[in-house]
């Protein structure tokens, strides 16, 4: 790179920098001694870390056009509707309408109206905080003001509403998002007015599905709403605001029915809703932050462990969004009788939250492989959200599987998928007292101060079709920080790291983090390169020979024909197809088979996992 053009990044990396300051200046400054527990590491501002060209950048660049596009009356309709307001404009349709024909199994138009409205608000909040576009905030502002309109104290919107505290914590996270990351100036003001109008329609404390069965109900979808994941959003209410009636709420709603047993090691996830649960794991770890009980801490360890016991390859859990009983084989079952394997965008929201908490907590690198997993293997491949509301919800790893769009426009995960993508940056890296962390190999640039000069690093990676990425720093000044790289678990001790073309000493070990620490100048290079060996992962222990072809951090779908008889040695010598291409081959006995990323299926039919014979 010639000097000029290097000094033009410079200066607009650091003219980006006072840009952020600007914007990262809160209305509340929180005080360290808000929290019992202060996690070595932090998230940098959204402002901070910028995906740079490819695919996850688009996945963030389409969804936050979809919402900044999204009709203001549609969306807020349904909450004018119930408060008796004149409701213009058109209905959005699917679960999100205001109606009375929903009627389930069959009929899921109306389901919980206006229930993923907090959730776009708080994606568009976050887009705001990534990429300061003044139009976003504006929408974000509006938003607000319209939704505050409609919050009248006798809590009108709830009366006969099927799940209120879903709801309403959906709206909570939209409106803290508003005012912390969109700096609304009403967030929180219409926040505290639709608590107070919320909670008379909320019980006494959290309910397990199995209580609010037990409990006498009109219809079945009374019994489905989900307080045991209020806690976070009210702990991140009570951070934000300095009011203490929030931290009073959290506590009232912990699940320590369901926290107690995690924390001891019983598995309390068995036959239970997969992403909720997974959901109130985060709720647990703002539990153990603000409150300092290490049981909350060894509740989300076990219950994400758990978890993992029962992941498909692709990280995915969850078939027909629940839990399975360990030890029976009900996974591979699962390979037979439904399509509906891993709900995506919501389940990956949970992964990515669970997994960045308990990260920053215990710097043990293999959450950062878990979310990579999740990442590459499932939210990648999800087909992009319409503009009226078709959106990807399940994955699916039947033996005949296909990639469909949801049945019912705005699902649940509408929501989700535009929080999430705006959250990939964030994700990335985290800051240390003495540097920094890398934790996704994705196209990006971080930009930070440290000892108070601005430094920035920028990754450029073809990853994970290729196994290298390259970090450049950039520094006003020489300065000494120490960063750290995230060596996956799944690599071997071929490993290579350099800086400025010259390997480093320190032993590489996977599974952990690499700290290269040095007194950094401008231009320096860190060039990763992993192996990535191909390996066999069986479904579950009962059925050793039903297995997936693993390469590093991503799984290898079948497509096309797939012989009757493939062996473990055919597999395992599967090649690439072709230069800058994601397919692989595999030579059996009836000819080649090809294998491919689930980012890469479009409508193909596709199989996760095949039976060896040998
Ligand atoms: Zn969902």
């Amino acid at each position: 790179m010639n000097r000029s053009r290097r000094q033009f990044m410079q200066t607009g990396a650091l003219a980006a920098g006072s840009a952020i300051a600007l914007r990262s200046r809160r209305a509340w400054s929180l005080a360290s001694t808000d929290l019992a527990v202060t996690p070595p590491l932090s998230v940098f501002d959204y402002a901070q870390v910028q995906l740079l060209e490819g695919h996850l950048r688009e996945q963030f660049d389409r969804n936050h056009d979809v919402f900044l596009h999204l009709s203001e009356d549609a969306m807020l309709k349904p909450f004018r509707e119930r408060s008796g307001m004149p409701a213009p404009g058109p209905d959005m349709g699917g679960w999100y309408d205001n109606a009375d024909d929903f009627n389930p199994p069959e009929n899921f138009h109306a389901f919980i109206p206006g229930h993923s409205f907090g959730q776009y608000l708080s994606g568009l909040a976050r887009a705001y905080a990534v990429t300061g576009d003044k139009a976003t905030q504006e929408k974000v502002h509006r938003l607000v003001r319209g939704f505050g309109e409609t919050v009248e104290p006798s809590g009108k919107f709830y009366v006969d509403y099927h799940l209120p505290a879903y709801t309403y914590d959906k709206t909570s996270c939209g409106l803290i998002d508003a005012h912390e990351f969109a700096k609304c100036p009403d967030a929180l003001d219409v926040h505290w007015r639709a608590t107070k109008a919320a909670l008379p329609f909320l019980p006494e404390k959290a309910l397990s599905r199995a209580e609010q069965r037990a409990r006498p109900h009109k219809m079945v979808a009374d019994t489905w709403d989900e307080t045991y994941t209020l806690p976070e959003n009210f702990f991140l209410a009570y951070l934000r605001s300095g009011k203490s009636e929030y931290s009073d709420l959290a506590k009232r709603f912990i699940e320590e029915d369901y926290f107690g047993p995690l924390a001891e090691g019983h598995n309390a996830l068995v036959g239970e809703h997969a992403y909720s649960h997974v959901n109130a794991l985060s709720s647990a770890m703002q539990s153990y932050l603000v409150l300092g009980d290490e049981k909350y801490l060894r509740a989300a360890t076990n219950g994400l462990r758990m978890v993992h016991e029962q992941s498909y390859a692709t990280g995915g859990w969850g078939p027909n969004e629940a839990f399975v009983e360990p030890g029976r084989g009900l996974l591979d079952e699962s390979l037979g009788t439904t399509h509906a394997s891993f709900e995506t965008p919501c389940g990956a929201y949970g992964h990515f939250k669970i997994t960045r908490y308990l990260l920053r907590v215990t710097r043990d690198s293999r959450y950062g492989d878990s979310m990579e997993r999740v990442l590459l293997n499932t939210i990648a491949g999800a087909t992009p959200t319409l503009a009226d509301g078709t959106t990807f919800y399940y994955s699916d790893y039947n033996r005949e599987a296909v990639k469909v769009h949801y049945r019912d426009k705005w699902p649940c995960c509408s929501g989700t998928f535009p929080q999430l993508t705006a959250d990939y940056g964030i994700s990335s890296y985290y800051k240390s007292a003495d540097g920094i962390y890398v934790n996704l190999f994705v196209p990006s640039r971080v930009l930070w101060s440290q000892n108070s000069t601005q430094c920035t690093l920028t990754q450029t990676t073809a990853y994970p079709r290729e196994n290298t990425s390259t970090l450049q720093v950039g520094l006003q000044r020489p300065e000494s920080f120490t960063v750290c790289v995230r060596i996956p678990g799944w690599s071997s001790s071929k490993n290579s790291v350099s800086v400025n073309g010259k390997a480093i000493e320190a032993a590489i070990e996977p599974g952990k983090f690499l700290a290269i620490q040095r007194s950094w100048k401008d231009g320096d290079r860190i060039e990763l390169e992993f192996d990535m060996p191909l390996r066999l992962e069986a479904i579950d222990e009962q059925n050793k020979d039903n297995v997936a072809l693993v390469r590093g951090p991503l799984a290898l779908f079948a497509v096309g024909n797939i012989p009757k008889r493939i062996t473990r040695a055919q597999l395992l010598a599967a090649r690439v197809a072709a230069s800058s291409s994601d397919d692989w081959k595999v030579d059996t006995d009836k000819g080649a088979m090809t294998l491919r990323p689930f980012a890469a299926i479009m409508s193909e039919q596709y199989r996760l996992y095949n039976r060896v014979n040998a």
